[in-house]
């Protein structure tokens, strides 16, 4: 087969191989974007995202990175998707949280979470408590249902598809080669491809487990067993329903001890339910056990989703790390960056992981010995570790 020449070739166009083609070739890198699946995105964890970019809502549950990294993904977001070449649905009016009476306890252990991890002056400036008429003002259709409820001012959501789709058109506009339906490939594989490449990144999600070995040392019988993983996925369950009859104007979120849910309006109607979290690799399709809970959670929220229609049950697994904190590895000697561990917090991150990761992968194109030690590398630390062979160098 004929080769062709690329500074960077990059192994998975989901929704960090999207974004870094993007951003590498607009500083006019020669990129090649090679996928296991085809361009519609539909074996990306991005696919069935709700992609809400709820730095403060996530605090509750994430790490004092995910929020300063949410921040500054929003600020690159709100910068970017104007400048993508078709419209794309992008939302900062804010987070609605509500509880039923019963789930008081809920609401006391989320706001000491939040106030916990979250910077106090983000807290003080955009968590507000509302009453009922508050509520009430913000969602009109859930006048009366909930007797207290909190605003977190600013938060957002986007399109997931829509962005697939409009950085797709970004990297065909930039002239990016994509090689599509390739199958499961690794580095190795360029070669067979008729690709060849300074860098390679690898942004494969989940599908790039065996790259990211767990410690094995002291294990008995490791030396025997198949490597076993750092990185795991976690099952993840949502609905999509077709909701005429509901007006919710922003996502809102419920709390619940055991079916914590978020409602995320969509344009056209469209409302994503979200989202289970079982800690499982099982990727068959949704559960009937998950889909009641999904389902009758949306209908205690309001009880126009009963005449909603069912568009899609969909799975995907998240791409997790030990820490559930996204990180970047370098080899330096086989001219490989790996980008993984974006959790549940893909589009909430993504935009200044990716960003650091453009540094990375210019610094390598540069040849600088250092390329573990690029500004990112002080602005987000530990994020990006140099690795030979799968481990850390320290
Ligand atoms: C149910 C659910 C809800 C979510 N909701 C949100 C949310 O509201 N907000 C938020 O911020 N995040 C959310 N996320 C998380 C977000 O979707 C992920 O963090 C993000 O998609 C991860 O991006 P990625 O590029 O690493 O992986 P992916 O998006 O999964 O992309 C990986 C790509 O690599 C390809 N690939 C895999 N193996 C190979 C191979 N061997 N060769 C070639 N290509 C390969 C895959 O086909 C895929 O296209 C949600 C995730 C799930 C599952």
């Amino acid at each position: 087969m004929t080769q062709q020449s690329f500074d960077v070739a990059i192994l998975g166009a989901g929704l960090s191989g999207r974004l870094l083609a993007w951003l590498l070739a607009r500083k006019g890198q020669r990129v090649a974007l090679v996928e296991r699946a085809g361009p519609d995105g539909s074996g990306a964890a991005a696919h069935v995202a709700a992609a809400m970019l709820a730095p403060l809502a996530e605090s509750a549950i994430a790490e004092r990175r995910i929020v300063d990294l949410g921040i500054a993904s929003v600020d690159l977001w709100r910068a970017w998707i104007p400048q993508l070449p078709e419209p794309v649905f992008f939302q900062e009016d804010g987070t609605l949280v509500v509880w039923h009476a019963r789930d008081r306890g809920e609401m006391s252990m989320f706001t000491s979470r939040v106030r916990a991890v979250a910077p106090p002056e983000l807290v003080a400036a955009r968590m507000r408590a509302l009453d009922a008429a508050g509520v009430a003002q913000l969602e009109p259709e859930l006048a009366g249902r909930f007797p207290q409820g909190l605003l977190l001012a600013g938060e957002g959501q986007l399109d997931n598809r829509g962005v697939l789709r409009a950085l797709l058109s970004c990297v065909v506009g930039h002239g990016v080669h994509c090689v599509w339906e390739a199958g499961a490939v690794e580095a190795g594989d360029l070669p067979r491809l008729g690709v060849r490449a300074g860098v390679v990144v690898d942004c494969r999600g989940l599908g790039a487990r065996a790259a990211w070995p767990a410690r094995q040392a002291g294990v008995p019988g490791a030396a025997d067993a198949p490597p076993a993983s750092a990185l795991r996925g976690l099952r993840g369950e949502v609905v999509r329903v077709h909701a005429p009859d509901v007006k919710l104007h922003r996502p809102v979120r419920m709390l619940h001890p055991r079916y914590p849910i978020y409602i995320a309006p969509k344009p056209n109607d469209l409302y994503v339910i979200g989202a289970t979290e079982l800690e499982s690799e099982d990727d068959s399709p949704v559960s009937v056990r998950s889909a009641l809970e999904l389902l009758s959670a949306a209908y205690s929220l309001h009880p126009a989703f009963g005449e909603a229609r069912v568009l899609e049950l969909n799975v995907q697994r998240r791409p997790t790390l030990p820490d559930h904190l996204p990180a970047i590895h370098i080899d330096q000697e086989a001219r490989i960056v790996r980008v993984n561990g974006l959790y549940r917090h893909g589009f909430l991150i993504a935009p200044a992981v990716t960003e650091a990761a453009c540094e990375v992968v210019q610094a390598l194109l540069d040849n600088d010995p250092a390329a573990h030690m690029v500004p990112a590398a002080t602005r987000w630390p530990g994020m990006i570790a140099p690795v030979s062979g799968g481990a850390v160098l320290h």
